[in-house]
């Protein structure tokens, strides 16, 4: 994370103040719509982050990018030459802190089934930033130095995005099905692999589906030797097995564990992957025995039911709001493929699958497992951030059966803890970072309401969502 601001300047020298360091570009200053040393929100429902029934009547003062103080309108004190904003009412909570995010979408050949990804460099940042997400993890790139100046243009004002936690490039073993995976051979490959990504910047790294046991062991090692984190998207190894070997985190739920698989053969991904998590019987020990193994080993779960739900018969239809983001081929190829999918007499071993995996995700969070959520903006097109964002967390009320509160909770103070950012993000308490969301209605209720999201503050800067969303309509797929 880089501190874009001071942590703490003297009272009378706020108005004067030093607030103006960061340099914002021509660009990023058209979605600007407060910017000020002292900001107070008044009259605010606060839903804090962490859980708590939400409050009305609220103040917050955020100060040179700081929350400041916290507390009863009626108590406040405000500061000499604040601004003053009077929410009325509206919902004030901490910015979405996601952790299965990406710069690229889907781009296969709907003809040959090549598999492909094409990165947006332009357009996912604002898409992330106007939904509210003002941290995300990448959790795996196809184009680590798009990946690493997109972090940075963002860090220096060039352009509007979230704060980025940049995942290194996937660590795959042999078979991979993407062009833009290295494949490691074997143990000592990926020692090098973390230590130069690494001296590259990513803070990161993340496994893939056919990397070994082996392989991903020296990977965990490797990284945690630099003192950073690893998570995988894994299907040759076992989560058991990968939670032994001490990986921090595990991505997409129940859906790529293969540890209930009939056909698995050590460091192979069994052909049954899919079918396996579909005939899972939630209720047996064998699952329970999995979950409190997960949970004896600190090992955290990312759902990532938004993608998933793509591959559902059941799937709403796209709105016509949603499909007018999209660039004319990128539109096209999410159309054809969600056809195709709505084209199988259901229920489905996708269906299935999905239903274990939300049943899994509440088990291992009412066990005491730490869950957080993503988006995964790849599956079937039309996942993207943004819009895919709220549909992540919709769906932990929806599918799972979490509160909204407890949704909202998984979304901005669990992904906080994750990252090991708890300190600066992910609730609304003095002295964290003020990445804020001004919404109009009432999401601790309704979590649709996220969609109401009107302003988004990051360290401390207001940005204007509708304007943010405006400028990418039509293109994301192009650029
Ligand atoms: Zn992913």
């Amino acid at each position: 994370m880089t501190k874009i601001f001071f942590s703490f300047i003297s009272v009378c020298f706020l108005t004067a103040t030093a607030f103006s360091q960061s340099t914002f570009s021509t660009e990023t200053k058209k979605y600007i719509e407060y910017y000020d040393s002292i900001t107070v929100f008044k009259n605010a429902l606060l839903i804090d982050g962490k859980g708590n029934t939400a409050k009305p009547h609220q103040t917050v003062i955020i100060s040179q990018g700081k929350i400041s103080w916290v507390g009863d309108d009626v108590k406040v004190n405000i500061p000499k030459g604040a601004k003053t904003i009077d929410l009325n009412g509206k919902a004030l909570m901490p910015g979405l802190v996601m952790l299965h995010e990406h710069m690229y979408i889907s781009a296969h050949s709907m003809e040959t089934r090549q598999a492909n990804a094409r990165q947006l460099p332009v357009t996912f940042p604002r898409l992330y930033l106007a939904a509210g997400a003002t941290t995300i993890r990448t959790a795996g790139n196809i184009e680590p130095y798009s990946d690493i100046s997109i972090k940075r243009d963002i860090d220096a004002g060039k352009y509007p995005g979230p704060s980025i936690e940049a995942t290194a490039p996937y660590l795959e073993g042999n078979g991979s099905i993407f062009p833009q995976m290295n494949e490691l051979k074997k143990p000592e490959d990926a020692i090098a692999f973390v230590n130069y990504w690494s001296d590259q910047g990513f803070t990161s790294f993340k496994g893939y589906m056919a990397i070994d046991k082996p392989t991903l062991k020296a990977a965990i090692d490797a990284v945690h030797k630099r003192k950073l984190k690893i998570t995988a998207h894994l299907c040759a190894v076992t989560y058991r097995e990968a939670a032994e070997m001490g990986i921090d985190q595990l991505e997409h739920g129940f859906l790529a564990c293969t540890d209930f698989s009939k056909e698995k053969k050590e460091n192979e991904c069994p052909a049954d992957a899919e079918q396996s998590v579909a005939d899972i019987n939630t209720k047996s020990d064998s699952v329970k025995n999995l979950l409190q193994f997960l949970i004896d080993k600190k090992t955290i779960i990312t759902s990532t039911l938004a993608v998933f739900e793509g591959y559902t018969s059941a799937q709403p239809a796209p709105s016509p709001e949603l499909l007018s983001y999209f660039s004319p081929d990128s539109r096209d190829f999410y159309l054809k493929l969600f056809a195709r999918i709505k084209s199988v007499t259901a229920p489905t071993s996708d269906d299935k699958a999905f239903v274990n995996g939300a049943k899994m995700e509440k088990m291992f969070y009412d066990m005491g497992g730490l869950l957080t959520v993503g988006t995964d903006p790849t599956g079937n097109g039309g996942t993207i951030p943004g819009f895919g964002n709220w549909r992540a967390i919709e769906l932990l009320v929806e599918a799972d059966g979490f509160t909204p509160l407890e949704a909202i909770k998984i979304a901005t103070l669990n992904g906080a803890i994750a990252l090991g950012f708890d300190k600066n993000i992910g609730t609304i308490e003095t002295g964290k970072s003020a990445d804020l969301l001004i919404i109009d209605g009432d999401p601790s209720t309704n979590i649709s309401d996220l969609r109401k999201v009107e302003t988004v503050f990051r360290n401390g800067v207001g940005y204007n969502s509708k304007k943010l969303f405006e400028s990418v309509k039509g293109k994301v797929g192009f650029n």
